[in-house]
């Protein structure tokens, strides 16, 4: 009879390091993602526990929870869901980075953000309409030579356009003319996404403990 070995288990703390700061929210280290140059201050990095996603340096719970509040106010916001379908198959391409963005939220990691000031996640919410369009121009990026062309013109998002006029007037056309395809493709990974907590884009009500 063979005898197996015990599996060693090494925290995840064990991989904290200047490299790997701790997630803001959680407090677990943060890995590299993404180096991307979509007008971002930095390259991004994830946090494997709770899913939030910093991008650049000096990250701080006190910055985090501020970000996430002016994602609406202290009791209902709506974001991006970096733990999404869209996410995962977009990756440098998802809508969810934006110029300038800073923290890439999850539900768990707002849940541990605002439970530092007695909160707890009252009711979060799927939201199919602006999941629908995000993920359309997640499948969108991936074409284009530009960012979040179609959601700026619709003035739901900020857009990294193309160096040159040419490559805009290419991704004007590409999403117009594939709009309809993106759909068909995001209404099935959407519908995946609001049976498994996955969805793109998600609204979240608090409650003080
Ligand atoms: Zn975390």
């Amino acid at each position: 009879m063979s005898e197996s070995l015990p599996t060693r288990v090494v925290p995840l703390e064990a991989g904290a390091s200047a490299e790997n700061p701790p997630c803001p929210a959680c407090g677990e280290p943060l890995f590299g993602w993404l180096d991307t140059q979509l007008g971002l201050a930095g390259p991004v990095r994830r946090c494997e526990s709770c899913g939030l996603g910093v991008v650049g340096g000096d990250a701080s719970p006190e910055e985090a929870l501020r970000e996430l509040d002016r994602c609406g106010d202290e009791e209902s916001v709506r974001f991006p869901n970096r733990a999404s379908y869209a996410c995962a198959l977009g990756s440098a391409g998802w809508s969810g980075i934006e110029p300038g963005a800073r923290y890439l939220f999850t539900v768990e990691a707002a849940r541990r953000l605002v439970a530092r000031r007695d909160q707890v996640v009252k009711r979060s919410r799927w939201l199919p309409g602006a999941s629908l369009a995000a993920t359309c121009q997640t499948l969108l990026n991936s074409v284009t030579f530009g960012h979040n062309v179609a959601l700026a013109a619709l003035g739901r998002a900020r857009a990294v356009p193309a160096d040159e006029p040419w490559k805009r007037f290419i991704d004007g056309l590409a999403s117009v003319v594939l709009a309809i395809p993106a759909l068909a493709i995001a209404l099935p990974v959407e519908l995946a996404g609001a049976i498994f907590g996955r969805g793109a884009v998600v609204a979240l009500r608090f409650e003080l403990l």
